[in-house]
């Protein structure tokens, strides 16, 4: 099944490596047809090249867009030389098999990452490039295809020693091929798909239904392992993004991102750019808020959020959604903590941090971006759109007042923070807030009533001053299905609480709120948190 390499054909975008190549070629003969650029860089390294022009009868036309779509080419990459019908055919025709393809593609990923314009980067999308690799591809059984440099070596030894590639090994590298020309295209409908589907203002996909699920990610790097230490991990980076969160500059610590690092560092990340519009700090563990506040300044916001459970934020993950000042840093110093993220650092801030040489120091360039959520399940892949808050019911003037008296300035601007904040605790979720801080929260429980007692029994020992849960308003991710759970928060002194409402059992619940005397609003909106 081997064949020797009698006649190549190369046409590359990226000339870098082609040395031992061009060596092996003229070592052993090879008969080598040549794209425009490529002839020159392998006439220049001794290749007598034949030009791609001379086999096609046609010029190189429309600003190179057809160079190489032609049968005369086509037909030597697609003939089954094992078939005696084709051997035959491509005789008639006068046309020459080839052994061996070796392309590379116009680089599209990489000018779209250039900021290049629109027309531009539409020019970057080769054509005839896949058409060849495809076609090697799939006749594999003649043909063999490289399309990767780090495959040259391999080449130009199998070039060389007259031997070829065997069968398994062309099967491989056309394996390799189809994956690469995929991962082309999926970036190409990526590109297409923010560009010329119906987006909506803030640039998300309206219906996830109509959204571009053909994205695909290129391999970063792998993970030293996975949420536990017999799994195995890697990063993935979409090739159309180098400023999101997974692309962050790592500033600071001596180890690297682990699995679980990235997974709450982005969870808290995500958080923060909730209340974009203030200094906001998070605290995360396993996914999870443990703190979680606004602030005057960003070192207020961090010395609030921290205080809410400063149990839990040892050794957890701590973002910022404004330049980390040195008062902030000063804070952080002492408290054990895996990684910190924000979109910038003072100078000063940045030299004491890096004085913890186990603290993972992130800088993120941009705000996150909403794109449909995907969660791979068996033979299959759920999609939805992102929990934003600029859902109906985030806004408090649809809120419907069903208890107790119109509160105060200070307790609705608390309202509506716990209310923004319970978005990224995990379901059941209930969060108890006061003066812009949490300062209990309940998370992923099996049910509400166990999510207020412990919401009020972080609130009521973790907190420095104790029993804060007295005077702090409550926020619910889901309806109160029974009373029980509100009549708890009202004993532990919680003043207001706001939740969706929606529950067969409303008027129990909101005669509960009226008998203690506790305002309460229903916004008709949830935010389960999975
Ligand atoms: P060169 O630099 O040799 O002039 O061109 C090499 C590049 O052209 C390769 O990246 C190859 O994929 C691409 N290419 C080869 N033939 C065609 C064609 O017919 N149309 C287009 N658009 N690109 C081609």
């Amino acid at each position: 099944t081997t064949r020797r390499i009698a006649r190549a054909l190369v046409s590359v975008y990226e000339k870098e490596g082609l040395e031992e190549l061009a060596r092996a070629f003229v070592q052993a003969g090879t008969q080598v047809v040549s794209t425009g650029s490529t002839a020159t860089t392998l006439e220049s390294m001794g290749v007598q090249v034949t030009p791609v022009e001379k086999v096609t009868g046609f010029p190189e036309s429309l600003g190179g867009r057809v160079k190489t779509l032609d049968p005369h080419i086509h037909a030597g990459i697609l003939a089954d030389m094992t078939n005696p019908d084709h051997a035959r055919q491509l005789k008639d025709l006068e046309i020459q098999p080839f052994d061996l393809v070796v392309v590379n593609l116009y680089p599209f990923a990489q000018t779209v990452l250039s900021g290049a314009d629109p027309a531009a980067c539409l020019e970057k999308i080769d054509i005839g490039g896949p058409a060849m690799v495809r076609a090697a591809a799939k006749n594999n059984a003649s043909v063999a295809i490289v399309t990767d440099s780090a495959d040259y070596s391999l080449a130009a030894e199998r070039v060389s020693s007259g031997t070829g590639f065997d069968l398994a090994e062309r099967q491989a590298l056309a394996a390799k091929a189809f994956a690469m020309t995929a991962a082309y295209d999926a970036a190409i409908a990526e590109w297409t798909a923010e560009h010329w589907s119906c987006t909506t203002e803030d640039g998300s996909n309206q219906t996830v239904a109509s959204g571009n699920l053909t994205r695909t990610w290129n391999l970063s790097h792998e993970l030293r392992y996975g949420e536990n230490p017999h799994q195995h991990a890697a990063l993935y980076l979409d090739p159309l993004d180098r400023t999101g969160f997974a692309s962050a500059n790592q500033l600071g610590g001596a180890k690297a991102m682990s699995y679980n690092n990235y997974v709450d560092a982005d969870s808290a990340w995500r958080t923060v750019w909730d209340f974009a519009d203030r200094p906001a700090v998070a605290v995360v563990k396993h996914s999870n808020p443990c703190g979680l506040a606004i602030g005057e300044t960003i070192a207020q916001a961090h010395l609030k959020a921290h205080a809410c459970d400063p149990m839990s934020a040892y050794g957890g993950v701590i973002a910022a959604n404004r330049p980390v000042t040195l008062a902030m840093a000063k804070q952080v110093k002492p408290i054990f903590t895996e990684v910190i993220v924000a979109p910038d650092y003072e100078d000063e801030a940045l030299d004491l941090l890096k004085t913890k040489k186990n603290l993972r120091i992130l800088k993120v360039e941009r705000p996150p971006r909403h794109l449909p959520f995907l969660r791979p399940i068996d033979g299959g892949v759920l999609v939805q759109s992102e929990d934003l808050i600029d859902a109906p019911g985030d806004n408090p003037d649809s809120w419907r007042l069903v208890s107790g008296p119109e509160p105060d300035d200070r307790t609705m601007s608390d309202l509506m923070f716990a209310w923004r904040a319970i978005r990224s605790v995990k379901s059941n979720a209930i969060l108890l807030a006061h003066d812009g801080a949490t300062v209990g929260i309940g998370m992923g429980q099996v049910n509400r009533v166990d999510s207020s007692h412990l919401a009020v029994e972080r609130a009521n020992t973790l907190a420095e001053g104790l029993n804060r849960a007295k005077g702090s308003v409550a926020a619910s991710d889901a309806f109160f299905p029974f009373a029980d759970g509100l009549e708890y928060l009202a004993e532990a002194g919680v003043v207001a609480a706001v939740h969706p409402g929606g529950s067969i059992r409303d008027e129990e619940v909101i005669e509960a709120a009226k008998k203690a005397g506790m305002t309460m609003y229903l916004t008709g909106t949830r935010h389960f948190f999975h």
